[in-house]
């Protein structure tokens, strides 16, 4: 059993997004000055009231921050040639700065064929296969998806030392676990760390999360990770949302991440909570990304 400490301190994702949305909207108001108010046009196909949710809180937070933009949304019957042509107009559009199409999508509709019609320096998800490619070779005017960069500049933002780190990335998905192995193996500030990636095909993950400095978790299964797997003092992120049955509350049910939050905090130096953690971020990092791609129409 590892020895406990005094208890971790908290990353307030909530706090440093206010932050970055406030910075995102003096930026916005910067280029509006100068005739390009940033555009952002979120579709969204269906009723999937988890979807729904999503896409008003980026609606409600691009507006805040002084967008431009529009959600559309489709009906659950809508063809993919539909989409795609709905897709064509916003790549077309010089009003519009970034694109994202609202996953799941429904079955007739394959997201893969989508994300490649989006125009990439419009794809301001990161989703797009130049992005990717841009992120795993390491250039920088590409677009890294929201959740790990998000993750990353938390890191940053608390000073959490990665250069040289042991980093241990429970999830190898294409929007959260291969994205944020590729941040941190880049040489660069907020990077330059020694990454292993476990997933569910992983031999003994206790033995591999026990050594990391910083163990980012992204599996999707509820409070997964115990304390006895975490080195003392290491920093632990947790990107898990996961719904769980809870008698106590109005609706039913709970929101609780990968990690055994009460537990590992008690083991951990430096904790994200959830809700309130990596959440915040991804749609801050959203609207930054958006902006850099209004901005990028003036510099050429
Ligand atoms: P996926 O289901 O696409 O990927 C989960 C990954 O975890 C897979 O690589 C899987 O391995 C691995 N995994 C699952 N179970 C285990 C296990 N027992 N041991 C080791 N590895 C395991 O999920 P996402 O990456 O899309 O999301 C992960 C979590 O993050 C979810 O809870 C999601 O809701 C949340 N999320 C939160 C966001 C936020 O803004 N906070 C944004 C995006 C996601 P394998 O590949 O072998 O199947």
């Amino acid at each position: 059993m590892p020895a406990e400490v005094a208890g971790a301190a908290l990353i307030d994702g909530k706090e440093l997004a206010e932050r970055i949305r406030a910075d995102v909207a003096l930026e916005s108001a910067a280029l509006a000055a100068r005739g390009v108010t940033p555009g952002l046009s979120v579709v969204l196909v269906g009723d999937d009231p988890a979807s729904a949710v999503y896409v008003g809180a980026k609606e409600k937070a691009s507006r805040e921050a002084g967008m431009a933009g529009e959600t559309i949304r489709l009906p659950v019957d809508t063809t993919q040639a539909q989409l795609l042509a709905i897709v064509e107009r916003l790549n077309a559009d010089p009003r519009v700065h970034g694109i994202l199409v609202q996953m799941p999508l429904p079955r007739q509709i394959d997201p893969d064929t989508v994300i490649r019609h989006i125009r990439p320096d419009k794809d301001v998800d990161g989703f797009h296969p130049v992005n990717v490619g841009k992120l795993l070779i390491g250039h920088t005017d590409g677009f890294a998806p929201c959740t790990p960069a998000g993750v990353q500049r938390m890191l940053m933002e608390y000073g959490v030392e990665t250069r040289g780190a042991e980093v241990v990335v429970i999830g190898r998905s294409t929007i959260v676990g291969k994205p944020m192995a590729a941040l941190l193996m880049q040489p660069g500030a907020g990077a330059d760390a020694t990454v292993t990636v476990c997933h569910s095909r992983t031999r003994d993950l206790a033995a591999h999360t026990r050594r990391a400095d910083i163990l980012i978790v992204a599996a999707g299964r509820a409070r997964m990770v115990t304390a006895d797997m975490v080195k003392p003092g290491a920093v632990v992120i947790d990107v898990g949302m996961n719904r769980i049955p809870d008698a106590t509350t109005k609706s039913g049910t709970r929101l609780v991440g990968d990690v055994d939050f009460d537990g590992v905090r008690r083991v951990a130096s430096l904790i994200t909570p959830v809700p309130g953690g990596v959440g915040p971020m991804t749609i801050a990092m959203l609207l930054h990304n958006t902006v850099r791609a209004a901005a990028r129409t003036l510099d050429g």
